[in-house]
């Protein structure tokens, strides 16, 4: 059985053919090699881009000053990216420039960790020029090459050793570790998205607790924005997603959902995502949630609200995700679009037009299916419209 996918097997195949190398590199070959399956299949290849472009009838230039150019092979697109090294880095993030080289070592060499450095080439051969194999199997995370040098270069790569470690559970090797120690303050040089890309995963790692106390221990957290070693983090790791991680942090460092979502460049989703939980969060009510609570929220924010609930207040009485959830099930309506009857309705029962009357009388009639003091049934529904009509008259 071979490694990859159909489209970047014929990738490979085709460039060989053309009479350069090419080979799976990057975390593909990683996961894979601790069985796990991968997907995304990154390959890196002798051939300049312009040649890449040649070779292949359809491409799309999506990184071509990086040397990254997308095949489109049976409509799988595979990024196929030149073998390169990088320059000096002057600004601790990114390469002043990228020079494109033809031998695969030099490729490997200027990548983050010796298990990031491995290349498989499409018959199953691995290229392991600085032993990623052995830190494989050691659950090791080892800079490749110096790794103050590396830290120096780009900052972002202390994060990663970090996110590593909550997604696989490795430990840090101690030159690796103690250069992040070094250089941690670094880490504000590097831009907030790149940041936020890496903590994303971070908060979904298995292993986020491990790699929550390397982040105290590195004292990487003094310099990231907005953050806190507080123990009741690691008690109530790990997270079912990145914004219930993000949530976490929030509401544990006492942080608002506003400053957070500002600090880390959020998308408008997740700063929705954090204001609802810090609404239901602050709304809970004697170890349970109100009806209009559970109305006015998705079972994810409320059962974030919960976790934060529980880890700011572990004496409290919990809610069980089971019960949460059957009680949000059990609510008659769970938006006005499942409400039987709509505002042309109201204006047929009583022979008036529409204005502003309607979208009260829909409020209405919405907080009394809600609680129950009628049924979400049109012959129902109209008769108590039409009594509560008649009586505000
Ligand atoms: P994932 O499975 O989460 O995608 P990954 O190892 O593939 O993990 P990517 O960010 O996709 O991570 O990067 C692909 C490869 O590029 C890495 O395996 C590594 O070899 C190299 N790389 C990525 N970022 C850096 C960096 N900042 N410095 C050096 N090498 C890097
Ligand atoms: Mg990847």
């Amino acid at each position: 059985q071979s490694f990859g996918s159909q489209g970047s097997q014929e990738v490979i195949r085709q460039l060989e053919e053309a009479g350069y190398e090419a080979v799976f590199v990057g975390g593909a070959v990683r996961d894979h090699l601790l069985g796990k399956v991968a997907n995304d299949f990154d390959i890196a290849t002798s051939a300049f881009p312009n040649e890449v472009k040649n070779v292949f009838s359809q491409t799309i230039d999506v990184g071509i000053e990086h040397g990254t150019v997308l095949v489109l092979m049976q409509n799988e697109p595979i990024e196929v990216t030149t073998y390169r090294t990088e320059s000096t880095y002057s600004d601790h993030r990114r390469p002043d420039a990228v020079h494109f080289v033809r031998t695969l070592k030099d490729d490997l060499q200027r990548r983050d960790f010796t298990i990031n450095a491995l290349a498989l080439t499409r018959t199953g051969d691995l290229i392991d020029p600085f032993g990623g194999q052995t830190d494989l199997a050691h659950g090791l995370i080892r800079a490749v090459g110096n790794p103050d040098e590396r830290f120096n270069e780009d900052a972002l790569r202390m994060l990663r050793a970090i996110r590593f470690v909550s997604v696989l559970g490795f430990s840090i090797e101690e030159e690796t570790s103690l250069a992040i120690t070094r250089h941690a303050e670094k880490i504000r040089y590097v831009s907030i998205e790149r940041i936020k890309m890496e903590m994303d995963k971070l908060w979904t790692g298995q292993y986020v607790g491990q790699a929550l106390k390397a982040i105290a221990q590195t004292n990487l957290s003094a310099y990231l924005p907005l953050f806190t070693t507080s123990e009741k983090l690691l008690h109530c790791a790990p997270f079912e997603g990145p914004e219930q991680g993000w949530a976490m942090l929030m509401g544990i460092g006492h942080f608002t959902p506003l400053e957070l979502a500002r600090a880390y460049k959020m998308s408008n989703r997740e700063k929705g995502f954090l204001t609802q939980v810090a609404h239901a969060f602050f709304n809970r009510q004697k170890n349970d949630y109100t009806i209009v609570d559970l109305y006015a929220h998705s079972i994810d924010v409320l059962w974030t609200a919960e976790k934060l609930y529980h880890a700011l207040y572990p004496e409290s009485k919990r809610v069980s995700y089971e019960h949460l959830t059957s009680a949000w099930e059990a609510l008659p309506i769970h938006s006005k679009d499942d409400l039987q009857v709509n505002g042309k309705d109201l204006m047929e029962w009583i022979g008036q037009r529409g204005g502003r009357w309607v979208g009260e009388w829909m409020d209405k009639i919405e907080s009394a299916v809600l609680h129950q003091q009628c049924d979400n049934d049109a012959f129902r529904i109209k008769e108590w419209f039409l009594n509560e009509y008649k009586r505000e008259k």
